[in-house]
């Protein structure tokens, strides 16, 4: 089969299989190599590795992903589309198609039963209705991996590499750091597919990390006390933390914790690091949760 990359491919076999697209899979298509030779790139996909793809539509990623990778398992929830990468796909021996919902895969036991448990790269062109809690669940599962190379809507790739202090700072942003590595690997405008999205897009490559940046006992507590804090942004970070549901600490508790931070009693959640994080979690979590 040849390259769906060429648009005029993509649009032979849409045409054939008389394919209509459905928003509701966040389908829009890549009909640009050029784009695809950079997410390859980025990704460092090496016949060692196995890959994970997540929506691979009609298989144009996935043509790319099986001449690079030694293995590519790919994961897709619209059974449409399977007739269409059993065609696209012939030929390409070292793939297998899944029609699943990846929200309701465990991962990690696939993870296991088709590559013995050890680490796999994921690589995709997301839906984007469903980025947050395909990332969410890859990190907080645990699911073995080396990196996750992502097409993403451009103001969420920013969110997952933002710093304290910026508007894009976020509950998203601590936890993919705390896991991972980010780098904006390229910004892809409407144009490169098919149909065009309404929105910008970036490539964003996570780097699992060996060991997290911060150390914590408490990673749940950690985790809890951000999203508190995020919750109530406009809140000071005693004020948030008080009135979280999750939390049962006193008032007192908390303004000691943040006192012994060595942070002003009226900081906000939004300017603490990841680091500071970590700290209130190790202060509050000899306390009661
Ligand atoms: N990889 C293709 C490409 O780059 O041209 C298609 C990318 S398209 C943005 C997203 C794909 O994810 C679609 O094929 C869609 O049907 C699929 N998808 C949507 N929700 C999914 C889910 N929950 N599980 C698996 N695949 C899903």
């Amino acid at each position: 089969m040849e390259k769906l990359s060429n648009p005029q491919n993509t649009i032979a076999v849409i045409q054939k299989y008389e394919f209509a697209f459905q928003k509701k899979f966040g389908q829009n298509f890549l009909i640009d190599g050029h784009v695809l030779d950079k997410i390859i790139a980025a990704a460092d996909i090496t016949k060692e590795d196995f890959v994970l793809e997540i929506g691979p539509g009609i298989g144009t990623m996935t043509q790319y992903l099986s001449e690079a990778a030694g293995r590519v398992l790919a994961v897709e929830i619209d059974k449409m589309l399977i007739p269409i990468l059993h065609e696209t796909l012939a030929g390409y021996e070292n793939v297998e198609i899944l029609n699943e919902d990846i929200l309701k895969v465990d991962i990690a036991a696939l993870v296991e039963e088709k590559n013995g448990g050890k680490p796999i790269k994921v690589v995709a062109n997301l839906p984007y209705y469903i980025t947050t809690p395909i990332i969410m669940g890859l990190l907080e599962q645990h699911v073995p991996v080396k990196s996750i190379t992502v097409m993403v809507q451009k103001e969420v790739a920013q969110r997952m590499q933002a710093q304290p202090g910026s508007k894009d700072y976020g509950a998203l942003s601590l936890a993919v750091q705390y896991y991972c590595e980010p780098y904006i690997a390229a910004n892809v405008p409407p144009n490169c597919f098919i149909p065009r999205p309404k929105v910008g897009s970036a490539v964003i490559r996570l780097t699992a990390h060996r060991e997290p940046p911060v150390k914590t006992e408490h990673e749940k507590l950690m985790f809890a006390l951000i999203r508190a804090s995020f919750n109530q942004r406009r809140k000071t970070l005693a004020n948030g933390l008080s009135n979280a549901p999750e939390l049962t600490f006193t008032k007192e508790e908390i303004t000691g914790a943040i006192e012994k931070l060595g942070v002003p009693a009226g900081v906000r959640g939004e300017t603490l690091a990841l680091e500071q994080f970590a700290q209130l979690a190790n202060i509050l979590g000899g306390k009661r949760t």
